[in-house]
């Protein structure tokens, strides 16, 4: 089979540089589809020599210029919004489905960045003391880092680079080295709209092209999206190196169940949650608390939903329910957690091990699976799982549902499912999580709305998406003056 090419862009050439390279699979098929080249300092020095050379001129270039760019860039993705959708479907593992609504989202950040003239607007205040005027300019910081994960090959970049780069900074993107080739594809579009040379760069590889980002002296700003320890990693080194970081880690959502819960409505979403995307999400919904009855009501339902759930390959026009996960280790890792549980006490039962797909043997699929049962002291319950598998803990109250969820050293989502308004205003009170949904069971924020993290789920201080990533790639000058009067003569007087 022919491999996809995955070149590095860098100054506005796309170069397949002679270095080692690391295999891109098809997850649907087991098959290795591309060579992703494994970047170092060398490939990371060019691309953001090339990125600050660019950033003059771009700084200089008038904001409703900046954002005709990304007008341009959102009728070319739109118009190449299926090869997208099929290219994250072929790489990631996605199904059609989820692969375009995750690809919707990210133009929806490209729609926030063509609303840049209005987002850059500053302060002002006249008089503010006698014939002294002041105001706040918001200006680019320089050349900013982008470093991504599997799970979104699209998504994630479009969180980063179009509000970068309309706020007048230039870009480096080191996106994730299982799945680069959406990213390619996100940097051609982006050249046939226009984008200047060197204001747009992709370097590929993995944890060497990364450090050399996090210690480069023209780096300002480093956005981050992956799991916990590598977050903490990219916040301690590049807030040493002086960097401006906003890292956001993994999760561990819980979803309360009420025991007034709509039973049909709860079952769909819970299963929408838990298994969208073969649990691949930072937002998906990994623990359901059942309080009192709620076990009863929802769980025979909902592990019929679990088993009902078709896997199969993506890569095809025949849909499945779910795809496979993103490699044979990962699909390993997510069975020996389940096993854990089942060592440790808790009930397997809906059970996806062992799936079998003959039209595709080698893919990496694993089927729903709901543990019930399971205690907080529990690996399983500890740790983020990344698969489509739902843990299930029984619960007497909300206040015990609340404290649960709150022991999590996590804080990405959290979900509630009732019908009565005062359970559901205490719970939005008092969880800690920074996204919170009430009968919404995945309450990920769209653009105009910061993705609001918190614990270790974040590290650092402006989040992604909405003001928030505005305020994060510009800093401010706030300029006072005053005018003395009699050089320019009497004229007005006049
Ligand atoms: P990952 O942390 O393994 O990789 C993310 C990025 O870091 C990749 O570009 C990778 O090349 C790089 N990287 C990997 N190891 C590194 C190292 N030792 N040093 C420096 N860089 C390194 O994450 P992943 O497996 O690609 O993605 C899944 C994780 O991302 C999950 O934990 C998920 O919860 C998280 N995630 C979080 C959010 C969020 O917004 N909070 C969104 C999506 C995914």
């Amino acid at each position: 089979m022919k491999l996809a090419p995955c070149p590095l862009l860098v100054g506005g050439e796309w170069i397949v540089p002679k270095i080692p390279a690391t295999p891109v699979y098809n997850p649907s098929t087991g098959e290795v589809i591309a060579e992703c080249p494994a970047g170092g300092a060398a490939e990371v020095d060019a691309a953001v020599a090339a990125a600050h050379a660019a950033f003059p001129a771009w700084r200089d270039t008038p904001p409703v210029e900046r954002a005709r760019l990304f007008f341009k860039f959102r009728q070319l993705v739109e118009e190449n919004f299926d090869l997208l959708c099929r290219t994250v479907s072929r790489e990631h593992g996605k199904t059609h489905a989820e692969a375009r609504g995750s690809v919707f989202r990210g133009l929806e950040n490209i729609e926030y960045a063509c609303g840049i003239p209005t987002l850059l607007f500053g302060d002002s205040l006249k008089n503010i003391a006698r014939g002294v005027d002041c105001e706040t300019i918001n200006l680019p910081l320089g050349v900013c880092a982008g470093i991504t994960p599997f799970n979104f090959p699209a998504m994630v970049p479009l969180w980063m680079f179009p509000t970068a780069i309309a706020c007048g900074n230039t870009f480096v993107l080191k996106p994730s080295e299982k799945v680069p080739l959406s990213a390619v594809l996100l940097g051609q579009l982006l050249e046939q709209a226009g984008v200047p040379k060197g204001v747009f760069n992709i370097v590929h590889g993995g944890r060497a092209a990364v450090d050399a980002l996090l210690t480069h002296p023209l780096v300002r700003a480093v956005s981050f999206v992956g799991s916990t320890p590598i977050a903490k990693h990219i916040w301690d080194t590049g807030t040493r190196h002086g960097k401006r970081v906003q890292a956001n880690g993994g999760a561990k959502n819980y979803i309360v169940i009420m025991p007034d819960a709509d039973v049909a409505k709860t079952v769909e979403n819970l299963a929408t949650a838990a298994f969208g995307c073969a649990g691949e999400r930072c937002m998906a919904g990994s623990t359901a608390l059942a309080v009192g009855a709620a076990a009863e009501r929802v769980l025979p339902d909902l592990v019929k939903a679990a088993r009902a759930i078709k896997v199969g390959p993506t890569d095809r026009p025949a849909q499945p329910d779910m795809g496979p996960v993103i490699t044979a280790q990962h699909r390993a890792r997510v069975e020996s957690l389940v096993a854990s549980g089942e060592r440790e006490g808790a009930k397997v039962i809906a059970d996806g091990r062992g799936v079998k797909v003959p039209d595709a043997p080698n893919g990496f699929y694993l089927g729903a699976t709901v543990v019930d049962q399971v205690r907080p002291e529990m690996t399983i319950a500890r740790e983020e799982v990344f698969g489509p598998v739902l843990n299930v803990m029984r619960m007497d109250d909300l206040d015990a549902a609340i404290e649960q969820a709150n022991r999590s050293a996590f804080g990405n989502g959290a979900a509630i499912f009732t019908n009565n308004g005062r359970a559901a205003r205490e719970f939005t009170m008092r969880v800690k999580a920074g996204m919170v949904g009430v009968n919404v069971g995945v309450p990920a924020t769209m653009a105009m709305f910061p993705f609001t993290g918190w614990d270790d789920s974040f590290f650092g201080d402006l989040h992604i998406q909405g003001k928030e990533s505005v305020q994060f790639y510009t800093q401010q000058k706030v300029v006072s003056s005053r005018w003395f009067g009699g050089e320019v003569g009497d004229v007005w007087k006049k």
